[in-house]
């Protein structure tokens, strides 16, 4: 076990099989391993197979995982190199921790509440870069890879040629951090702040720090902010005591003891301690929480080595803002462009390659990449492995932009483009031919890519819906812990994903595996099929005109009336001898419907008394299958209804025993909606149907904190004018002043979903911190609102409802629900994906 662990060590690790696409034996694939891990929402053993045909020849395997059927299955793969152990991630982590061991660099490890990955992409863009003896060749963690899995798969970058190591630990639970602490063994430790995130996982914010503070009993100097007392506390108590050799550098803004005394006035800092001359700096960003991440930074480097001011100053200019987004946007031509243009370094490529994976929306893929700059491995090694990953991930066209990459253009197909300058790109590549592909655009900052994102997005006005694809993840993993793994899921994706985006929405669904879609209208369901959605999909209204679709599509029914199952059955009968090309019209072929149930809606859906009839036709017509029984609540969100709930439940359970009996099989049931999961999880039944919790509302309201905000719909200010007291503004003369005041018109109105009744003062809108009212009438394409209070200039983003604006204030002032402010967004406003970190 231990030398087939040493042999490990260099190899490309994966334990993501998205990141594995190609299907051409290439010696990158010969070289990797792969880590089946049982994760909470996924089984890595699932993909072994798949992977194997693509031609991964070694994989690391979980002994509980291994039941009789995929012992079987593995022998088949004679030629591969199997290895089992108690727990893949865990040996994960000591193969890191193996690899750690052999290098002897300064590594910086990082842990705090905020401001990790910040502080650690700011000090690589601080101390890397040119040829100069301060120029640190740097490994660091890829976005915020922190996690128990993210850190190995950090530290496995390091290599010979590295100088320095940048790694950020997170952590969620008391315990956690000993291991992360095993694999990083930090030389340098920052702890960059104290807040209350995670704190449910925690007894006490003491624990909570003490936890944090285990990253640092090897280091050999700590650097922290001495005006947060508990971790200045904690850390004279409690890693004194078992790391008594290290140092403390230290600063404060408030003139609490320390090594440096900051002062900030303006954009002007000054450092100042004991033994050296007073350092000042101009600082390129000045909100609090940019300053205590600079301060960090500036002292962490003089931790390293001596700097002038002037050095420091040049360093200091070159920062930019940190964006881990990768966002995914409509693009000319009917391209879906994703955008990840703030870095480039093989890890983040990766990580943007195994995104464009998740797209099967085109089926062209275009990659625009800059030279790969921070990597620490020599040109050729370098740029043949980005070679091996384009080609492995299927990528149809590449372009290359910079002098490295266009000299190494033999580590490309033949059909790639190359371009010295992203000048020379936007001027002579061929735009007009770009088209119907997903396009992803990856640059490191000096490119400036964001023209080439300029140049390839659709424009259209101001107003956008993001969509934070990590908090849908996270919404869908909420409930399928409370529903455990033994109930399955069915998504209602239907109003356009409730207003999200029915595309990239099942997408995603469909790369978490839940097990059945739901839409309302035929068409909704073609809409998914088109784009590669091969989910099964369940269609709630499938009106006769539709029957032919359905069946070309593979769309199930839900049969809801003795009329509807006549026709269908009468439908697919007549299908029956014509189906020469589909095999779901074969004589044998069994096609799926699902039965409504009425018990209480009085909407769609049979009554108890019609099942015998229902019953009676489907035993006489057995190329019909009942795949599922279902019925819905009325009154789920609602503790008032609960007994009103009881009763639908008993006549489902009573209704649907009855059915299978006369069925002679078993269809899945399903009851519970969002607001029902929560509520009632004990009528569970065989799978649950999840609607607006996904994105974000919890009907119920028992639990919202336990969601995360899925959608932000933003808009920009067009104009601002200062309008006296006494005057109007807008239509009919509604909003009268009677104050002075500056008002901005916002690029919104209701044809874009912004409801009129939250006009004249109803709504109100998010401007740079500040709530502002809506003044006026809502016209059909603007919207005034009063900025007087708000720190607010021409250009600016608003937000209409997201993170600091809930939704589901929106739906109280409006008089209405949630679910009609998600849905009316139009369609005239563009969504734009996003994803943050891993
Ligand atoms: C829309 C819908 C759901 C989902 O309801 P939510 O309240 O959004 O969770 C479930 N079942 C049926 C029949 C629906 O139409």
């Amino acid at each position: 076990m231990k030398t087939k662990n040493l042999e490990l060590i260099n190899r490309q690790w994966f334990t993501d099989s998205r990141q594995v696409t190609g299907n051409t034996t290439d010696s990158q694939l010969i070289d990797a391993v792969f880590f089946a891990i049982q994760g909470e929402h996924h089984d890595g053993h699932e993909f072994i197979g798949d992977l194997y045909r693509k031609g991964i020849r070694q994989f690391v395997v979980e002994r509980s995982a291994l039941t009789p059927d995929r012992r079987t299955e593995l022998m088949n793969y004679a030629d591969a190199t199997i290895i089992e152990v108690d727990s893949s991630l865990q040996t994960l982590q000591e193969l890191a921790a193996e690899q750690r061991q052999k290098v002897h660099i300064p590594i910086i490890g990082i842990t705090g509440s905020n401001g990790k990955t910040i502080v650690k992409e700011w000090l690589a863009q601080l101390l890397e870069g040119g040829q100069g003896s301060t120029d640190f060749i740097i490994a660091k963690s890829p976005k915020s890879y922190n996690s128990q899995l993210g850190v190995p798969l950090s530290v496995h970058q390091l290599n010979e040629k590295h100088t320095l190591g940048i790694f950020e630990a997170g952590i969620s639970k008391a315990h956690e951090m000993q291991a992360l602490e095993t694999i990083i063994r930090p030389t340098i430790g920052i702890f960059t702040n104290i807040g209350t995130a995670h704190d449910e996982g925690f007894r006490t914010r003491k624990q909570k720090i003490a936890e944090k503070l285990r990253l640092f009993i090897h280091a050999d100097t700590l650097i922290y902010c001495a005006d947060y007392a508990d971790i200045d506390e904690e850390a004279h108590l409690l890693l004194k005591a078992v790391n008594p050799g290290v140092q403390f550098v230290t600063w404060s803004l408030t003139g609490r003891s320390a090594t440096y005394q900051a002062t900030v006035q303006g954009d002007q800092l000054t450092l100042a301690s004991p033994e050296a001359t007073p350092i000042q700096l101009t600082l390129p960003f000045t909100d609090p929480a940019s300053i205590e991440n600079l301060v960090h930074c500036l002292v962490t480097m003089l931790a390293l080595h001596t700097w002038t001011n002037e050095t420091l100053q040049a360093r200091l200019n070159r920062l930019r803002p940190v964006s881990m987004r990768l966002e995914q946007k409509e693009g000319i031509n009917n391209c879906v462009l994703i955008d990840d243009s703030y870095n480039n370094d093989v890890a983040g490529l990766k990580l943007a390659l195994s995104f464009l994976n998740q797209q099967n929306t085109r089926a062209r893929r275009v990659v625009i990449l800059s030279d790969v700059l921070q990597s620490g491995q020599a040109e050729t090694d370098l740029y043949e492995q980005v070679g091996a990953l384009i080609r492995t991930n299927d990528v149809g066209q590449f372009v290359g932009i910079g002098p490295v990459v266009s000299r190494n253009a033999h580590f490309f197909a033949d059909s790639s483009l190359f371009y010295p300058t992203t000048d020379a790109f936007l001027a002579q590549f061929p735009f007009a031919e770009l088209r119907d592909s997903t396009v992803l655009v990856k640059g490191a900052r000096p490119f400036s890519f964001e023209r080439i994102v300029a140049r390839l997005e659709r424009k259209v006005h101001g107003t956008i819906l993001e969509i934070n694809l990590d908090a849908l993840t996270h919404n869908l993993n909420y409930y399928r812990e409370k529903v455990g793994s033994d109930t399955k899921i069915m998504v209602m994706v239907k109003a356009f994903a409730y207003g999200s985006g029915s595309a990239e929405v099942a997408q995603l669904l469909q790369f978490h595996r839940v097990d059945y879609l739901g839409v309302a209208y035929a068409d909704e369901g073609i809409a998914l099929r088109q784009n590669g959605i091969e989910l099964p999909i369940m269609v709630m209204n499938p009106a006769p005109e539709t029957f032919d679709a359905l069946l070309a599509y593979n769309l199930e029914p839900e049969i809801y009336s003795m009329r509807l199952l006549r026709e269908w059955g009468r439908f697919v009968a007549k299908g029956k001898g014509q189906g020469a090309e589909s095999s779901l019209s074969t004589p044998f072929a069994q096609h799926c419907i699902h039965l409504k149930i009425d018990t209480g809606m009085h909407r769609l859906g049979f009554l108890e008394e019609e099942l015998d009839e229902v019953a009676s036709y489907l035993k006489s017509h057995s190329n019909l299958r009942v795949a599922t029984v279902f019925s819905h609540l009325v009154g789920s969100d609602d503790a008032q209804f609960n007994s009103f709930s009881k009763q639908q439940y008993e006549t489902f359970l009573r209704t649907t025993t009855a059915l299978e009996a006369a069925l002679g099989y078993r269809p899945t049931r399903h009851l519970l909606n969002s607001a029902g999961i929560v509520r009632f999880p004990e009528y569970k039944f065989d799978m649950v149907r999840l609607g607006i919790g996904l994105y974000g509302v919890e009907a119920s309201g028992m639990n919202q904190d336990a969601l995360q905000t899925v959608g932000a719909l933003r808009t920009v200010i067009s104009q601002i004018k200062t309008v006296r007291a006494g005057e109007s503004i807008g239509y009919s003369r509604r909003g009268v002043l009677d104050h002075e005041a500056r008002i901005a018109t916002l690029a919104i109105g209701y044809a874009d979903g912004y409801d009129r009744r939250l006009g004249n003062g109803v709504g109100h809108v998010w401007v740079n911190g500040t709530l502002c009212p809506t003044v006026g009438n809502i016209c059909m394409d603007m919207t005034m609102v009063d900025v007087t209070s708000a720190l607010a200039s021409e250009g600016d983003d608003v937000l209409i409802f997201g993170p600091e604006v809930p939704i589901t204030d929106l739906a109280k002032q409006m008089n209405t629900i949630p679910y009609e402010i998600l849905t009316g967004v139009s369609e005239r406003v563009k969504r734009v994906f996003f994803k943050e970190g891993n």
